[in-house]
Order: C-alpha cells, then sequence, then structure tokens
C-alpha cells in the first residue's frame, strides 16, 4: 500500500498536508499522533472513504480506479466507531464482511458461512452469534467488528484504533491474533493507535502524524522517544527500552 501526496480538505480546512507512507506486504505499521492529527483521515483517505488527491494505490492499484467490490476485497477496515445496528445478531453481521463475494441478488454459499463461522470461533464469538449488537460489552463489541472485517478475507487490513474499548487481556489476544494472520496468511497491517507502547510491541514500523504530516517514521525505538512524545503530544513521559519495544511511562507533575 502506497501513498504519495496524499492530501485531505475538509469542511474548508486541509487536514491532510501531502502524505507520503508505504506499508509493504506482509508489514505491520502502526500510525501514532496526537488526537486531532488526521490519523483517522488518512485510513479513510487509502479506503476512498473521503475524496483526497495525490496518489493511494493498492498492491499497485489506483484505489480510485478500483470498483467497490474489488476494493473490499482487497482492504478491510474496522473504522473508529462503527455504527451499532439494531436488531442485527452477531452472526448476520460478521456475515456482512462476505458481501463483495455474495452475488449482486444471491444468498450466502455454505463456503461463506464457513468463513463466518470459523472467524467467530477464534474471536471466541461463538457463544455470542445469536446475540443482537446492542446486548454486547463494548470489548465484546470491538471484537465483533473485527470479525467483520476478517470475514472479508481482504490482504490489507486498516485498524482505527483497534483495541481501545479492550481490557488488557483483549487487548493482547486481539493483537496476537492479526499478528498471526500477518504471519499465517501474509496479511498487511496498518492500525492507528493510542496506546504508544502497544504500538511499539507489536508493529515493525511506527509513523508519527502531526498536523497532518508525517513528522517521523522509522523502527519504534527510532520514533517513540522522549522528545519526539514531548514534542508532538506536549507530554511528559520516561521511554524506557525492552525487549519487546519502547516502553512510555507517564511522568506524574509534581
Ligand atoms: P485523529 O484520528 O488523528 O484524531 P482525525 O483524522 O479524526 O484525527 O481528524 C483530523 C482533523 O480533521 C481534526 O481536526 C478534525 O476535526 C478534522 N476533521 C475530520 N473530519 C472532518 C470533517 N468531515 N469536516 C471538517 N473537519 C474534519
Ligand atoms: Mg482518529
Amino acid at each position: 500500500m502506497t501513498t504519495r501526496g496524499l492530501r485531505v480538505e475538509l469542511g474548508g480546512g486541509v487536514i491532510l498536508h501531502g502524505v507520503d507512507l508505504t506499508v509493504e506486504a506482509g508489514e505491520w505499521v502502526a500510525i501514532i499522533g496526537p488526537n486531532g492529527a488526521g490519523k483517522s483521515t488518512l485510513l479513510n483517505a487509502v479506503t476512498g472513504l473521503v475524496p483526497a488527491t495525490g496518489v493511494a494505490s493498492l498492491f499497485g492499484r489506483d484505489v480510485r480506479r478500483m470498483r467497490h467490490r474489488e476494493r473490499a476485497r482487497v482492504v478491510a477496515m474496522v473504522v473508529q466507531s462503527p455504527v451499532v445496528p439494531p436488531g442485527v445478531t452477531v452472526l448476520d453481521y460478521v456475515l456482512l464482511g462476505r458481501t463483495p463475494y455474495i452475488p449482486r441478488f444471491g444468498r450466502e454459499s455454505a463456503a461463506d458461512l464457513d468463513v463466518v463461522r470459523e472467524v467467530l470461533v477464534r474471536l471466541e464469538l461463538r457463544d455470542f452469534a445469536d446475540r443482537v449488537l446492542p446486548t454486547l460489552s463494548g470489548g465484546e463489541l470491538q471484537r465483533v467488528f473485527l470479525a467483520r472485517a476478517l470475514a472479508q478475507e481482504a490482504r490489507l487490513l486498516l485498524l482505527d484504533e483497534p483495541t481501545s474499548a479492550l481490557d488488557i487481556g483483549h487487548q493482547q489476544e486481539v493483537l496476537d491474533l492479526v499478528d498471526t494472520l500477518r504471519r499465517d496468511r501474509g496479511l498487511t497491517v496498518l492500525t492507528t493507535m493510542h496506546d504508544l507502547s502497544i504500538a511499539g510491541a507489536y508493529a515493525d514500523r511506527v509513523v508519527l502524524l502531526a498536523g497532518g504530516r508525517v513528522v517521523a517514521s522509522g523502527t519504534p525505538p527510532e520514533v517513540i522517544t522522549e522528545s519526539m512524545i514531548a514534542t508532538h503530544y506536549q507530554a511528559r513521559v520516561r521511554v524506557v527500552d525492552t525487549e519487546d519495544g519502547p516502553l512510555v511511562v507517564p511522568i506524574r507533575t509534581p
């Protein structure tokens, strides 16, 4: 996945000022940056959800030249706050991920249902299959949103703050699962992340976005530094190097 000079204007303001970003096949890249930096807008522009100028290409193809179904087979996204449709069961919701494979006026096949069942098992959602979405907890819902995206079987997975509603155990479970899928199936992963320690632990590369511009890009220890965080988040932190990546600890104001 590549962007070159990706520029987005919304509501009369420039939100992304020409972003250059490359995510290699099989790579996991985390976009970090303060609130309002343009992280969600960047993901939305990559999938064509918001109008952008410049280049956005998926595995060598211009996103804007791909038809909707075709694009949906290549890229799956979980937005930051997905709509929770009332009265829809978990099974039916996850089945929506199969839409790009189901003929226009046709029904899902046995193979589609198999994919959905496998995803439900992997995300420990089998017991929830018949529950309607509004009855689920925040963490359960987050897993359902991810399940829909995984059922789509796309090569590129875009996750906008996938773990913000999850407790630490489920955060780990979901991110480990994404990492396993990346290794087993060669998925390419682009996520935005709030938790910098977690971003550093999972991503191969970290891109720091601030004010709609890429201000740093590199390995986690290169980007997640005390001075970068002080400059761009106005936060006082200590960064401790560990085997699993930089650990970011906020320093309490005396
Ligand atoms: P982040 O995900 O990094 O917190 P966003 O991409 O959601 O940031 O937003 C970046 C900036 O773009 C924010 O200042 C936000 O208010 C603005 N923005 C996002 N969507 C719109 C829109 N539809 N109209 C006007 N401004 C928008
Ligand atoms: Mg956002």
